[in-house]
């Protein structure tokens, strides 16, 4: 066993950006920690993701407030690998606690005495309490109409890398949130024909009136917004990035050759069939993006801001016949369909978490991460206190609110009382030394 022997106080289980936010307020806080991670820090950013993928948002806004990227234009998106850089830059920066290549297999709470037993790949230990930052996308989810056929290959956005990768001929790409709508633009560019599955979608601009959308969503509070839209919980967001940042417009993609149809719904001998909700998905997609300008214009008229007017924002292209003439139906074969790309979506998987944690169905059961199973705690789920939880600004700070539970527990726990005050007073003075709690200090 060589990952611990004695027992540790916190134990945060991965080291994502979650991973690394966590141990540097378990740090600010003086609560002894160590992160174990099966891979590398920031594994995902690394080989979790299509090559050309930047982030969604700004350097300004993606980041940590501890650390800047100081080698990028401050409205640059940052690249992939830059991004896991980044943490681990910043995991150094605080010398934080990390051992990498070890991955927990089990945890299960000890029946008698505090804590909870962890094996993992290096051995078994016990800690305190376990921080679950495993992330928000853990399973690739490729829903079960996917069809059984050896001629079109499929794959998980997850697996994507790039156009090359692909056998020659044309792709459907289901998924038209930010992974499915990046890498349909990626495929068409690269001379691909592309059918892309457009179910519903939030799709703010890019930037409108001289600031990114980022800064909209901060400044009318939308990030920070705890519950959200009923019924839109799950709705996928379409930004992007790439090639410095631009507005994802539907109609744009029609115009360059690209097919949009609904929801896919079904594959039967060789055919493909689609919901009849295109064109609503894409006037949805319209309601969400003209709400935000006219938030924004009304937040520039509230507090007097010197932001050029941006009128064009508000001109859209005439809907493409693929919207006004959608196809419901497409044989693979004909249409020359080799590949398909399921942009479709994580779940998570916690089967190695044997603890009380979760609801009637299987989901983490959490008030802002702090879970019904005491000493488990959950960072970096959507949604875990506000919409920008699973995001890299995010994150942070509700690492900031479990480490600050965490700070209040052990000051509970290290409560002594007069007659242990005294006993520990009279040992002091016996052996001339303190008096130690290893669970505590450990
Ligand atoms: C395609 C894509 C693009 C994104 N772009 C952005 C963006 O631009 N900006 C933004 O703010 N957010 C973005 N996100 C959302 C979010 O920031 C990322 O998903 C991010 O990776 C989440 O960080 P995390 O630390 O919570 O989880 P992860 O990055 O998934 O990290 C979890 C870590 O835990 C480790 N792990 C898992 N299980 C175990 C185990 N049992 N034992 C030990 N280690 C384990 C994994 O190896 C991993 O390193 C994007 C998400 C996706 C899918």
């Amino acid at each position: 066993m060589t990952v611990e022997k004695m027992p540790i106080d916190t134990l945060v289980v991965g080291a994502g950006q979650a991973g690394v936010a966590m141990s540097e307020h378990l740090s600010k806080l003086g609560v002894p920690h160590l992160v174990l991670e099966r891979d590398r820090i920031a594994e995902r950013w690394r080989t979790g993701r299509w090559d050309s993928l930047v982030a969604n948002g700004p350097a300004w806004h993606d980041r940590f407030p501890g650390l800047e990227f100081d080698d990028l234009d401050p409205d640059a998106f940052a690249g992939k690998e830059r991004v896991a850089e980044y943490f681990e830059a910043y995991a150094t920066k605080f010398n934080a606690p990390i051992r990498t290549g070890v991955e927990v297999t089990k945890v299960v709470r000890n029946t008698g005495r505090p804590g909870f037993t962890i094996e993992t790949s290096d051995g078994v230990i016990e800690a305190n309490r376990v921080v679950v930052a495993t992330g928000p996308f853990q399973r690739p989810v490729i829903p079960p109409i996917a069809p059984q056929d050896k001629n079109v290959t499929q794959i998980h956005s997850a697996d994507y890398r790039n156009p090359q990768q692909l056998p020659e001929g044309a792709v459907l790409v289901v998924g038209a949130g930010s992974s499915g709508v990046q890498i349909a633009d990626e495929l068409q560019r690269a001379g691909r024909k592309v059918y892309l599955s457009v179910g519903p979608h939030d799709r703010p601009p890019r930037a409108y009136r001289s600031r990114d959308f980022c800064w909209w969503l901060g400044v009318l509070g939308e990030w920070d917004k705890e519950v959200a839209t009923r019924g839109r919980e799950h709705v996928t967001i379409a930004v992007s990035g790439a090639r410095g940042g631009h507005t994802i417009d539907f109609r744009e993609l029609a115009s360059q050759g690209m097919t949009l149809v609904g929801l896919t719904k079904s594959f039967v001998d060789g055919k493909v069939t689609f919901e009849t909700d295109l064109a609503d998905n894409i006037a949805q997609g319209d309601a969400n993006y003209l709400s935000l300008l006219n938030a924004a214009d009304a937040y520039i008229a509230q507090n007097n801001l010197d932001l050029p007017e941006e009128p064009e924002a508000r001109r859209m292209l005439a809907d493409p016949d693929c919207v006004t003439h959608p196809l419901l139906e497409l044989d693979l074969a004909e249409a020359g369909i080799t590949s398909i790309v399921w942009a479709t979506g994580y779940s998570v998987d916690y089967g190695w978490l044997q603890v009380n944690a979760f609801n009637a169905n299987g989901k983490p059961q959490h008030q802002r991460g702090v879970s019904s199973e005491p000493g488990v705690y959950f960072l970096g789920l959507p949604w875990l206190s506000r919409r920008g939880s699973s995001f890299i600004w995010g994150v942070w700070h509700d690492a900031r609110h479990i480490a600050d539970h965490i700070a209040t527990q052990r000051k509970y726990l290290a409560y002594r009382d007069a007659s242990q005050r005294h006993e520990g007073e009279r040992r002091e003075q016996q052996s001339g030394d303190s008096y130690p709690d290893s669970r505590l200090s450990a």
